[in-house]
């Protein structure tokens, strides 16, 4: 029986020198992770502004861009044609953006889309006459009969849309290139102010 307590306490000793070791490695971890929320945001902030024709929020640098494109010299579209930035309908929307402080076409832009843009031959958005003619013909009504001029087969939109209280009864056809003098449906300045009172 004596020899079992001398066996077992020779063997207590080698167990007693593991070091309970306190290097503190864990320390050097909180301090590094701490130190890289405070670098300054690296990443640019996105600037928005109004999307003038939706009134919602949008990226400064894609009105920017729309309105390049839409006052580009030299260049225009037509049905079929189309560019990174879109089609005809894109177009038509960046017009509309590039020329939004009008007061032509902020009368314009009051009235409801009622039909897609449309065209016979390629049209350019770089005029503001002709940006209003676009969404005049976009949210205007057919008139039947036709003014003199579209029944003729003149301008670039395939029926004859006037909108109410704008471009002083023009229709979009006529108002395209600035011409819309030559509507037969525009009415004399005088009177047009008498009866729809807008400004101009
Ligand atoms: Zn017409
Ligand atoms: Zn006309």
């Amino acid at each position: 029986m004596d020899s079992e307590a001398d066996s077992t306490s020779p063997s207590v000793q080698p167990q007693s020198e593991i070091p309970e070791v306190s290097t503190n490695p864990t320390t050097a971890t909180p301090e590094s992770i701490a130190v890289e929320p405070s670098n300054p945001p690296e990443i640019p902030a996105a600037r928005f502004t109004t999307n003038p024709l939706t009134g919602a929020a949008m990226l400064e640098e894609k009105l920017e861009e729309l309105t390049a494109w839409a006052t580009l010299p030299n260049y225009q579209l037509d049905n079929d044609s189309e560019c990174a930035l879109g089609g005809l309908t894109e177009y038509a929307e960046a017009g509309a953006m590039a020329f939004h402080t009008t007061n032509q076409m902020k009368s314009l832009l009051r009235l409801p889309v009622k039909r897609k843009i449309d065209v016979k031959r390629a049209i350019t958005v770089n005029r503001q006459q002709n940006a209003q003619a676009v969404q005049a013909f976009m949210r205007g009504d057919a008139a039947n009969p036709a003014c003199i001029s579209c029944s003729k087969g003149s301008g670039p939109f395939p029926i004859c849309v006037t909108a109410a209280g704008c471009l002083r009864g023009a229709c979009a056809s006529c108002h395209y290139g600035g011409e819309g003098s030559r509507c037969s449906f525009r009415k004399p300045r005088k009177f047009y102010l008498i009866s729809a009172g807008d400004v101009y």
